[in-house]
């Protein structure tokens, strides 16, 4: 493998090449999703939206160090992270716990951004219950047979593949009678009902399925074994793997002290109300632990040090800091965070307001705080039920 510095150095060519000016926003959520499309799909070209998976799966084939090289020069010219169920979960989960076939099938289209994958956990009646799940999958031959119902489908509208939990032993103790499979959306049996978001985006469903088909051999793990699947997944989705993207988001929280000069003024160098100057600085002592924390964790990971319960920690811990981050940003704006609409209001503050918004459900999905609380008193801190 290349040296640091003249791997440094190709990744800064290759960058100026194919980062289109565009595309160099700082996150994904300021990009139209063709324009974040369209940057996987160039990354995928060089194996770099997934630079850490071998490259026999399309993947970089880059060891931590190299990856962490790649992250802070796309850090440098603020081009948005690679991420999306499939790169972010599914991909992880399928190299641990995959066979070479499902491997070889699924990971090559997603490090090119050729499927894209949504999440069938949560069911009317199964969300933090997840194991409560109904929706069924009978054997028929080669194939399952999915009927049932799956809700809160994040993606759903536009995704070409569902990995989802359903109930293969309904006579089997609850935990025990789950598997874990893959199968396309774009089938008879697959209905697509869109769910409207808080913030006003609509990539949100509930998806209906009645004799959906999927590939027996697209079960991932043993037949009714996929709880295991499915918990290894979720620590993929709080962000056991990524603590680096964590650390460096942590680090970007940085708009407030620039929103609160602009939105009220600076008296004499010092901001006018001592009461929210305060909390701003909490605020920012507060994401410098979690950045910290956070890089600390991802050094003990290069160290090869087991991973302790950080996926429940970060998802809590980053997503409550998001939650206060944009309170304190509506509180800032007063007034000028009330718009829905562009009449008197200007693109920036809108943005702002559905950011608040839709921040309400960083705390919800992949488990909510309470959950992750759960999780952490007696997995992480062992204190007796
Ligand atoms: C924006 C967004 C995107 C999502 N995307 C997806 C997706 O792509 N795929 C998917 O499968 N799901 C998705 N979800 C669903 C999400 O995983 C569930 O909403 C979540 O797990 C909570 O389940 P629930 O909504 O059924 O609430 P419930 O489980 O009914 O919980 C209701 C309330 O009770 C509390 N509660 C429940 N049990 C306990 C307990 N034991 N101890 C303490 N408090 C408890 C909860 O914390 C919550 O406050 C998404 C949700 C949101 C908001």
């Amino acid at each position: 493998m290349a040296t640091l510095d003249s791997f440094r150095d190709e990744v800064r060519s290759w960058l100026a090449e194919h980062c289109a000016e565009e595309v160099r926003v700082g996150t994904r959520d300021r990009l139209s999703r063709s324009a974040f499309d369209g940057w996987l799909r160039e990354l995928g070209t060089r194996g770099w939206a997934a630079p850490g998976w071998p490259t026999e799966y399309g993947g970089g084939g880059l060891d931590r160090e190299h990856q962490a090289v790649l992250a802070e020069e796309m850090r440098t010219i603020r081009a948005p992270a690679p991420g999306g169920f499939g790169l972010n979960m599914l991909g992880p989960t399928l190299l641990e716990l995959g066979t070479d076939e499902q491997k070889q099938r699924h990971l090559p289209p997603i490090c090119r951004h050729e499927t894209i994958w949504c999440q069938g956990y949560s069911e009317p009646g199964a969300g933090s219950d997840l194991a409560g799940l109904q929706t069924r999958a009978v054997r028929d031959g080669d194939e399952y047979v999915v009927t049932g119902q799956k809700i809160w489908t994040t993606g759903a509208p536009h995704a070409d593949w569902m990995f989802c939990l359903v109930r293969t032993d309904p006579d089997a103790p609850k935990h025990e009678g789950i598997s874990f499979l893959l199968f396309p959306m774009k089938q008879p049996g697959v209905e697509v009902a869109p769910i409207r978001l808080i913030d006003g985006s609509e990539h949100f469903a509930q998806v209906f399925l009645d004799g959906a088909r999927a590939r027996a051999d697209d079960v991932i793990g043993p037949v009714n074994g996929g709880w295991t699947v499915a918990k290894r997944l979720l620590q993929h989705e709080r962000g056991v793997s990524n603590p680096e993207g964590r650390a460096a988001g942590a680090a970007q929280r940085k708009g407030l002290i620039d929103l609160a000069r602009e939105q009220l003024g600076m008296h004499e160098g010092k901001l006018a109300d001592p009461a929210l100057r305060e909390r701003i600085a909490q605020h920012e002592l507060d994401a410098q632990a979690f950045g910290l924390t956070m890089r600390r964790a991802a050094e003990e990971a290069r160290a090869g040090q087991v991973e302790r319960q950080i996926a429940s920690m970060s998802k809590f811990y980053w997503s409550e800091l998001g939650k206060r981050e944009q309170d304190l940003a509506m509180q800032l704006l007063g007034s000028r965070g009330l718009g829905w609409s562009g009449e008197g209001f200007d693109g920036s503050e809108l943005a702002r307001t559905r950011k608040w918004l839709i921040t309400r459900a960083d705390s919800i999905w992949g488990g909510t705080s309470e959950i992750q609380r759960n999780i952490i008193a007696k997995r992480v801190l062992m204190i007796p039920e």
